[in-house]
């Protein structure tokens, strides 16, 4: 066999207990995160008690609004094969406005603007492996 297999996209080996909602809710195609039903407060990362009033109760329901883009860092350097790839790559924070603040790959759109902050993103939900991640792309053309 002389076939080239292209090297498989890291993920996660299990899914952290706190994360498993989120992820359930990717591979749904919603971006989910858990608000406190004690003070309403959105809570990232997941964590079991909330950082407020010290409720353990959560209920996870989809980010309201869009994400602005917080933070960007364009990678020149891959310390893995599949990343390797895509060379130069961006990683963007998208910011929801309550505290909720989601990393992910930045698609290129080829043609799209320069990443800034404050632009609008837009989650992409794409499979990897057996799980869904969140990939962002910049949501200029369709406002
Ligand atoms: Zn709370």
């Amino acid at each position: 066999m002389s076939t080239h297999e292209s090297p498989q996209r890291p993920i996660p080996s299990e899914i952290e207990p706190h994360y498993a909602q989120y992820f359930e809710g990717l591979a749904e195609g919603r971006l989910t995160a858990p608000q406190c039903r004690g003070c309403e407060r959105w809570q990232w990362p997941p964590r079991p008690m909330c950082g407020d009033c010290h409720g353990v109760d959560f209920d996870w329901s989809e980010l309201p609004g869009q994400a602005e883009m917080f933070s960007f860092t364009t990678i020149e350097r891959a310390f893995h094969p599949w990343f390797a790839e895509r060379i130069p790559y961006t990683v963007a924070i998208g910011d929801f406005g309550n505290g909720v603040r989601i990393m992910g790959l930045l698609q290129d759109s080829g043609d799209g603007p320069e990443p800034a902050c404050g632009q609008a993103l837009a989650p992409v939900f794409t499979p990897a492996g057996d799980i869904t991640v969140l990939e962002w792309r910049q949501a200029h053309d369709t406002q």
